[in-house]
């Protein structure tokens, strides 16, 4: 079976595609390369010993995708490719939507026009908005987003959802991350933020490799075990593998999937830090600062779903977690720049 990535070349796509083709699937990758480098892919070669078909290209190109399709044999496709800064899209709502909708509304197109119609889609836990409860569960209902990142992950389930149900031979897995964190155990690859991190781990490793001065932890006045933000992180070798039980998901009977993919348990940002510098050695200074706009205070996961339909749980620690993502950022400290 063979497996279109979109956004292949990015920190989770990168890391799905070695799990793909260690699993003995076919890939090949198209990323427009506006947030990642394709050295990401080179890496994946090194580590897999296989060949990464890749094209760049923009998932908004129609006649690029046309090409793809009619040169590649596509079964399925894993849809990473969009854009996720939650600030920036504040800022540039419109490229957003343009970006992240009007780009899947092309892609499905083209999808449909070859008979593809197989698609695993990266959602994230943010479609819960504030959270009716916790932990939770596929059935906590979607709530308000607090920005327009959130709201193109909302809105394209809302209209993925809405295209299986017309046309029942579409499978659709919505796949809700929680936090991915870590990078891969060879130490060869891992996240690489443009510029200042905006997520809490990368910050914490360019803080530990001396990039950057201390931590801000944005509020310790929350409603958590010691104030601070409480989230599921989870390795982002766990969450490739669950992209792995999705596919194979799709070999089963056509429809609808929502799976939340997290570890079930919440850490908050002081329990990073401090098991960052355990695991490691390396002091992480910081300073409380005020609470980030749009933050929430507790957001961990149920997966027992994926578990139960998918056969797929996490297996990696906070741990290694930790251990995994310094290797990273000390063996490469300007990521993939040379
Ligand atoms: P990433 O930025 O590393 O990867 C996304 C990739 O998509 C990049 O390589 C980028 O160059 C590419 N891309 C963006 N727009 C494109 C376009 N128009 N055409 C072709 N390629 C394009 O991000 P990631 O962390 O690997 O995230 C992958 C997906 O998972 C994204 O959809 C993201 O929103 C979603 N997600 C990420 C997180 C997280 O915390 N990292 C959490 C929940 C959901
Ligand atoms: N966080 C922080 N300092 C930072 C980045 C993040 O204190 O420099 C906190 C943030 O307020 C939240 C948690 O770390 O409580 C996770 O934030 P991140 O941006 O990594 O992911 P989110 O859960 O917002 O998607």
């Amino acid at each position: 079976m063979s497996i279109l990535v979109t956004g292949g070349a990015g920190f989770i796509g990168s890391h799905t595609v070695v799990e793909l083709q260690e699993a003995g699937y076919d890939v090949v990758v198209l990323d427009n390369l506006s947030n990642s480098n394709v050295k990401s892919l080179e890496r994946v070669e090194a580590i897999t010993g296989k060949k990464v078909p890749f094209y760049k290209a923009d998932i908004l190109d129609r006649e690029a995708l046309e090409e793809i399709f009619s040169k590649e044999t596509v079964e399925a496709v894993i849809h990473f490719a969009g854009l996720k800064a939650v600030g920036e899209s504040v800022q540039k709502p419109w490229e957003y939507y343009e970006n992240n909708i009007a780009g899947t509304l092309t892609l499905v197109d083209v999808m449909r026009k070859h008979g593809v119609k197989n698609l695993i889609f990266s959602s994230s836990a943010t479609v819960y908005g504030d959270p009716a409860f916790i932990p939770i569960t596929e059935q906590c209902p979607k709530g308000q987003c607090t920005n327009p990142y959130g709201w193109t992950k909302s809105m394209l389930e809302q209209i993925l959802s809405d295209i299986q149900k017309a046309d029942q031979e579409w499978n659709v897995i919505l796949l809700r991350y929680f936090n991915p964190i870590g990078a891969h155990k060879s130490g060869t690859m891992g996240e690489n933020p443009n510029g200042i991190p905006n997520n809490l781990m990368p910050y914490v490793t360019q803080v530990a490799v001396g990039k950057l001065k201390e931590l801000g932890i944005f509020g310790n006045d929350y409603d958590t075990h010691d104030g601070t933000g409480v989230r599921d992180f989870i390795h982002v070798v766990d969450l490739a593998k669950g992209h792995v039980k999705a596919v194979k998901k799709t070999e089963e009977k056509p429809g609808l999937k929502i799976y939340n993919l997290g570890t079930g348990v919440g850490y908050s940002v002081l329990d990073i830090v401090n098991n960052f510098e355990a695991a490691t050695g390396v002091k992480v200074p910081y300073v409380f600062k005020p609470r980030r706009p749009g933050d929430i205070a507790t957001c961990y996961s149920d997966a027992t779903l994926a578990k139960e339909e998918l056969g797929w749980v996490a297996e990696y620690g906070i741990r290694e977690m930790c251990e995994d993502a310094w290797r990273w950022q000390k063996n490469n400290p300007n990521g993939y720049d040379e």
